[in-house]
């Protein structure tokens, strides 16, 4: 007796990612009704008839990659002309007022739709299939989110977003992101159909006040949601806090009663012994984004002490490369160098950083992360045209963190549904994609290249 599925991906090397961290050599994945409803060793055609069989050359099976922190915009800096237009940072709060925030004060929403819908397909085409959005749009607030949403449905992945509350300007400008944020949020936890749920997000914790942090918890509880927050990314946050409270910014944090489980601390680049401790008490999650770290030249977090004291830490983009493998790639590597020892990471936990880990991260690791019988059909399939060693059991998270590139992917189903088809995107034409991006990036470039950078450092405003 054969029972009937939709789709049954057979003959694959199958990492689950489950909590055995179990492999399977030659096996099969069978979905019905979005969900993966057996995962098994053998021949699936002999248990399932399905719609569809899937099989693919060197074919190898991973949970949908998720990417815990990203801000889609930042694509839209890639090759511009704007770096040669102004004298380069030379730290950190330099960077945020030449570059960041340049970009950002002059985004438009057709500027944010476009964004979302490259960033989108680049994601998808890579294998990342949930993502955690944070946009900083100071002068196009109001629905904004819903374009981020709307990009991102058309493509046909799924993830949260989030509008990034500051005060960097006014005081006021605070209230109307978390007005945004609580907006967003409704809307999209009560419509079952949306991909993109809402969330509570800040922009970190030297560009507001406490009432805006006391307010971004008490929403995200009232909400059930997660909130999150760039934490001493750069040096200016702390000296800010300190400056102005007396104490670092974790410990300000903790005193107003902020930290939580459902708290997501992007980068914790800074952070002493003292404040880890604090975010482990409360089971703060980490996200870390090693190649943001790098180009913006901010430091290297202490991951693998985080990982000793039990933190739950995820891997994110920050806006930078979308491709999942670099990041784990750069992950895998920077923490070597920065402690001159080769052993302080491995290949298992770096992809459990990209699946398993970054889903408790967001606080969906009973839905996604894994590839396990009742979660969402959420499934990259990786086809690599060459590999130098064999690809099997034994040498499979070598071949994920150190040869694999997002070019390998073949296709990428979320909710069962396919995204990525033999290396295409489903779902979108990305060449009439690309024709009108990038003349609408090209008219954002002018705009920015008309105004005259900044160099008057406004930060403190709160
Ligand atoms: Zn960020």
């Amino acid at each position: 007796m054969t029972e009937k599925v939709d789709t049954l991906i057979n003959n694959s090397l199958i990492v689950t990612m489950d909590k055995s961290k179990a492999v399977i050599p030659r096996g099969y994945v069978a979905i019905r009704d979005g969900k993966i409803v057996d995962v098994g060793s053998g021949d699936g055609t002999l248990r399932y008839k399905a719609e569809e069989v899937v099989r693919v050359k060197h074919g190898v099976v991973t949970p949908g990659f998720i990417c815990v922190h990203t801000h889609l915009y930042g694509i839209l800096l890639t090759g511009s002309p704007w770096f040669a237009h102004i004298e380069p940072p030379s730290d950190f709060q330099q960077n945020l007022q030449r570059i960041w925030w340049a970009l950002d004060e002059s985004l438009t929403y057709e500027d944010i739709y476009i964004s979302a819908l490259l960033g989108s397909i680049m994601l998808a085409r890579t294998g990342t299939t949930f993502f955690k959005d944070l946009l900083d749009a100071p002068n196009a607030v109001e629905n904004s989110l819903d374009y981020i949403a709307k990009a991102a449905e058309e493509v046909g992945i799924k993830g949260f977003s989030g509008f990034s509350v500051t005060q960097r300007r006014s005081i006021e400008e605070g209230y109307q992101g978390l007005k945004e944020n609580e907006r967003f949020v409704k809307k999209s936890w009560s419509d079952p159909n949306s991909k993109v749920k809402g969330i509570f997000t800040v922009h970190a914790s030297f560009t507001v006040t406490d009432d805006i942090l006391i307010k971004t918890k008490e929403l995200a509880e009232k909400y059930g949601t997660i909130y999150a927050l760039h934490v001493e990314e750069g040096l200016i946050d702390v000296y800010h806090s300190i400056e102005r409270y007396g104490k670092r910014p974790i410990e300000r944090m903790n005193d107003i009663g902020f930290l939580s489980p459902k708290l997501i601390a992007v980068h914790v680049v800074q952070a002493i012994d003292d404040e880890l401790k604090l975010l482990k008490q409360h089971d703060v999650k980490i996200a870390h984004n090693p190649m943001s770290n790098m180009i913006n030249g901010v430091g290297v977090p202490p991951v693998p002490k985080m990982w000793e004291m039990g933190l739950t830490v995820g891997l994110g983009n920050d806006g930078y490369v979308m491709d999942v493998f670099d990041n784990m790639r750069s992950a895998y590597l920077i923490h070597k160098v920065a402690q001159k020892d080769p052993r302080v990471t491995d290949v298992v936990k770096i992809v459990e950083m990209a699946t398993s880990d970054a889903a408790r991260v967001l606080g969906i690791d009973d839905r996604v992360g894994s590839i396990e019988v009742g979660k969402d059909a959420d499934i990259t399939i990786i086809s690599p045209e060459f590999v130098h060693t064999p690809l099997d059991e034994r040498t499979v998270y070598g071949h994920l963190v150190n040869t694999f590139t997002g070019n390998d992917v073949w296709g990428v189903l979320v909710n069962g549904s396919w995204v990525v088809k033999e290396r295409k995107l489903v779902n979108v034409d990305t060449e009439k994609v690309m024709e009108y991006a990038h003349k609408v990036i090209d008219k954002l470039w002018d705009r920015m290249i008309s105004m005259e950078p900044k160099y008057k450092i406004e930060y403190l405003k709160p």
